[in-house]
Order: structure tokens, then sequence, then C-alpha cells
């Protein structure tokens, strides 16, 4: 598979065109940003850790049936994937009250939710991406019924897996944000789970003492963010790679001595 030219650049992912016209290749990148573009900095690591995350939760999230984007890991930054057409939709599951929630309606942090809420933002950041309704997306055609009835359905379904999953580890799933994206294959067009899902998109905190193990540790300045993701990845169980993170220094291994006889 040759790499192609640069065909989009975000804020944290760079995707590449390839050789193969269906297929890009999604470069996940060191830097991070938060309120709408307004605070950023480049955080050792982060990209190498989100590619892993990421790729583990697609896979696993393909094994249960829910279809996505992900065909391969390439290396350490960067991951084969359809090329699909990106739904401009920013999909939000909370489990838990927090973050603009929070602000927008007065409820109080860590409020348990009885059942999960899913918000719907426009993707735009000239507009710092408002909350939209399910009216607005269908009087503006960004999606029909079925379609919204269907990426609703997944959902549901990729909450109970993720919450699952990170409870057997530890660690309460808070909310996260998805995006689909639409493929085209045999003449009609499916909607695929697309982007990624890693501590950049999701709250996870600590199931017993609530610490933030997410993208919350740049955002409210908790500092240590690479070693909050490292966290997750260790408690998934897929951090084999740890030695690449951050070089480790060369030094010559000491001779050997045996004792004599
Ligand atoms: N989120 C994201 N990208 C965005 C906005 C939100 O990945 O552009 C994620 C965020 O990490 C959190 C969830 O969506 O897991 C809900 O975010 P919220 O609206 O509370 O974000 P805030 O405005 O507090 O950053």
């Amino acid at each position: 598979m040759k790499k192609g030219k640069k065909i989009y650049e975000g804020k944290a992912k760079i995707v590449f065109a390839t050789s193969d016209k269906n297929l890009v290749i999604q470069h996940f990148k060191d830097d991070a940003t938060a309120f709408n573009n307004q605070k950023k900095d480049v955080i050792d690591g982060k990209g190498i850790l989100n590619n892993r995350i990421s790729e583990h939760i697609l896979t696993n999230l393909n094994q249960v049936g829910i279809k996505n984007h992900l065909i391969k890991r390439l290396n350490m930054r960067e991951q084969l994937v359809q090329h699909v057409e990106i739904i401009p939709i920013e999909f939000i599951v909370r489990n838990i009250a927090t973050g603009s929630l929070t602000k927008r309606l007065g409820i109080e942090d860590g409020t348990v939710l009885e059942y999960p809420l899913v918000e719907y933002c426009l993707k735009n950041d000239e507009l710092g991406d408002p909350l939209i309704s399910k009216e607005h997306i269908l009087a503006f055609k960004w999606m029909d019924d079925f379609e919204i009835d269907f990426v609703n359905n997944e959902l549901a379904r990729i909450n109970d897996f993720l919450q699952g999953m990170f409870r057997g580890v530890g660690i309460k799933l808070v909310d996260f944000k998805v995006e689909f994206g639409r493929l085209e294959k045999n003449g009609k067009k499916d909607i695929i789970l697309a982007d990624e899902i890693s501590p950049d998109t999701c709250r996870l905190w600590d199931a017993t003492t609530d610490k933030k193990l997410d993208k919350d540790r740049f955002r409210k300045d908790l500092g240590n963010l690479v070693e909050g993701y490292q966290e997750v990845a260790r408690r998934l169980d897929i951090l084999h790679e740890q030695s690449n993170i951050r070089p480790l220094k060369y030094s010559k291994p000491k001779a050997v001595k045996f004792k004599k006889k």
C-alpha cells in the first residue's frame, strides 16, 4: 500500500491518500487542543497511545458486529482505514454528567444519569460545534430518519460494549464522542463508525478514586496526560510497546560475570 499525498489535516490527525481510492491512512499526531482550539500543546507520545488504544477498541467493536472503518494498524502512528464521507455531526453519549452538559444546564458534576443521554453537535469549528436537535438534522438533510435511528441504535450498542469493557478494568466511561461516515458499497451507502475512540474522545475516570485518565488532564491543567493514557492502555493490557513510546536511552549491556567453579 503506497502512501500518497495529504488530503486532510485536523487537530489531532492527518489523513493521507493511498494507491487504492477506497482506503486512506490515518496518522495520529501528538498535538493536543481544547476549547475549540484556544488551548494548544504538543504532548510527546499521545498519538502513539491513541493509535494503539483506538485500534484495540475498534477491533473489539468489529468483533461484536459494530462495523467501522479500521482495516489495520500499520505502525506506531498510522492505521489503514476505509475512505468514508464523514457525516458532519459529532455524536456524544453521556453516562455521567460533566463538562459542557453541567455548564449548559447547571446539572451537578458527577450526576449519574438514569439512562444514557445522546447529544448531537454540528461539526463546525468556526461555530464552536453547536448543539443541534434531531429536527435540525432532518431539516438540513444531514441524515434521514432511518439513518438517525440506525446511528442511535449503534450508539447504544457501542456504549454498552465500552462501558462493560472499561468497567472490567476498573474505569468508568463517563462520556464519549464518535463520528460516522458513509461508505458506497454495491451502489448503496452504508453508515459505519469512523474517526477514533481514545482518551482524547472519551472521559474515563478511575472507578474507585474518580481520577481522570483522559484529555481532561490537559483541559484542566492536571498534568501527566501521557501517564493517564498509558494507564488506560496498561489496564486494557495493550501496553506491550511501552519502550517505544519514550525512546529509552541506550546503555551498553553489562558484561555478565560467571563465578569460577
Ligand atoms: N468531545 C470530543 N471532541 C469534541 C467535543 C467533545 O471528543 O470536539 C468529547 C469529550 O472528550 C467528552 C465528550 O465528547 O468525552 C463530551 O464533551 P463535552 O461536550 O462535555 O466537551 P467539553 O465542551 O467539556 O470539552
